[in-house]
């Protein structure tokens, strides 16, 4: 008599194992792949946010010219900003005639050379991950062989196994003007260069004869695996030579054979559990003092996002990325031997000794550039002004002198939340409560 064997299956290993996104993020859990339309921007859109946000976004022109041509939303028309005309350029045909790779490795070192010619200093390949896939995406049909499925997140990430992340920095200077038109040209300006150089590192590698893939993915998890930075308590990729001055948010998928790089231990881990200037300086308090918490799967610093993201109608005439957890990270510094040192200095100490060094220089940021970010800065005509209450605001051109409260000639606010760094963390709740200010005609 033949016998049964009742031991169970063995499970095949999977084809991906869980990611390894480095020290800062854990993926300790199952991730459901994220539906697009529930992040903010979609949900704003449907009007799910309050109506200010929603007329912020929709319904507002910026006082700021440099903004209207940064910004689609707030430009008089949107075929002014050249960001928007490049997301609508349709995607170019794959050559069919493919350049060969012997050596994904010699092609990994050509790409990020081409990438830095065309201004991606940021750069970084990793592996693709089904758990990064935004749901629902997937490849053009047209380019999908017979019988060829690519129905799930596995399968896409199979079809397109690496992921590029590459972007450009802020001006180190312009980002010291966070919480002012001046932060938020370095902001806007710097997403369309990287869009460009991105639009054009596609082109190169269609035309080499391998498919891309855009923005399918999470920009974080992907920046993460490409060893492009770390996370921070901020809720920002923070890189080793420009700090959290970066976007860190588009994607481009691709079947060219390369090599991944690993993700990058500059001590940003052991550092956050001690620094938290980020969580102090917020003005919304939208950063967390307490532990990383685990949220789809994922053990991270979670920031509240809505918070973050409805203070913006209520400032809208004097900046519109706050920036504040940028400009006050101490890894956000201009590139210096200096700065190249600390960083050594943390990657270098063996772990469990990091947190002594991370206050040490914790201690020296808070000396030499304050606990709060405030710095004047003079550009293009504007001036983030002086402390308020003496003679400056942040309107561009302004030359009033601002001797009394409302005495600004076009601008219905108190002369105290005008100025320099506008608006303090001490003044938040106040102007919520009071609404958005006006602009008079
Ligand atoms: S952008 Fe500003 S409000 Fe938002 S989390 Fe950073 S510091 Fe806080
Ligand atoms: S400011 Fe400090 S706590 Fe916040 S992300 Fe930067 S290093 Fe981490």
């Amino acid at each position: 008599m033949t016998t049964v064997s009742r031991e169970p299956e063995a499970t095949p290993p999977s084809a991906f194992p869980p990611p390894n996104l480095g020290r800062s993020v854990r993926v300790v859990g199952p991730i459901t792949n994220v539906e697009p339309s529930t992040l903010p921007h979609p949900m704003n859109q449907r009007g799910e946010l309050g109506k200010a946000l929603y007329n912020w976004r929709h319904n507002t022109i910026s006082v700021d010219p440099l903004v209207r041509v940064a910004f689609e939303n707030h430009s008089a028309d949107r075929n002014h900003v050249f960001g928007t005309m490049l997301r609508r350029v349709p995607k170019g045909a794959v050559n069919a005639q493919r350049t060969p790779v012997p050596d994904p490795l010699v092609m990994t070192r050509h790409i990020k050379r081409v990438a830095a010619y065309l201004g991606l200093q940021v750069f970084g390949v990793g592996k693709s991950h089904p758990s990064f896939m935004f749901a629902g995406k997937t490849v053009d049909p047209a380019t999908l062989a017979e019988g060829e499925a690519v129905d799930s997140p596995e399968a896409l990430a199979t079809r397109m196994p690496f992921v590029i992340v590459g972007c450009v920095p802020w001006d180190y200077n312009l980002t010291k003007a966070h919480r002012h038109h001046i932060g938020d040209a370095a902001y806007d300006f710097t997403g369309q260069q990287s869009t460009l150089a991105l639009l054009a590192l596609e082109g190169y590698i269609r035309e080499m004869g391998y498919n891309t893939l855009r923005g399918a993915m999470n920009g974080q998890a992907a920046a993460l695996a490409a060893g492009v930075g770390e996370l921070g308590r901020n809720g920002l990729i923070i890189t080793e030579k420009f700090g959290a001055r970066v976007h860190a948010s588009d994607t481009l998928m691709t079947d060219l054979p390369l090599v991944a790089d690993e993700p990058l231990d500059i001590g940003v881990e052991d550092f956050c559990k001690v620094c938290k200037k980020c969580a102090t300086t917020c003005p919304t308090n939208s950063i967390t003092h307490d532990d990383k918490v685990v949220h789809n799967g994922v053990e991270k610093y979670k920031i509240n996002w809505e918070t973050c993201y409805k203070l913006r109608p209520y400032v809208v005439q004097f900046w519109g990325n706050c920036l504040t957890c940028v400009a006050a990270c101490p890894y956000t510094k201009p590139s210096a031997w200096w700065h190249d040192m600390a960083i050594f200095s943390m990657r270098s100490t063996p772990i469990p000794l990091r947190g002594w060094v991370a206050r040490g220089l914790k201690w020296l940021d808070d000396r030499i550039w304050g606990e709060v970010p405030r710095k004047r800065v003079r550009w293009l005509g504007y001036d983030t002004g002086v402390k308020p209450g003496e003679q400056a605001c942040t309107i561009a051109g302004c030359t009033a002198a601002h001797g009394e409260a409302g005495a600004h000639p076009k601008v219905d606010v108190p002369l105290e939340e005008m100025g320099f760094y506008y608006p303090l963390k001490e003044n938040t709740n106040r102007f919520v409560k009071r609404g958005p200010a006006k602009v008079k005609p």
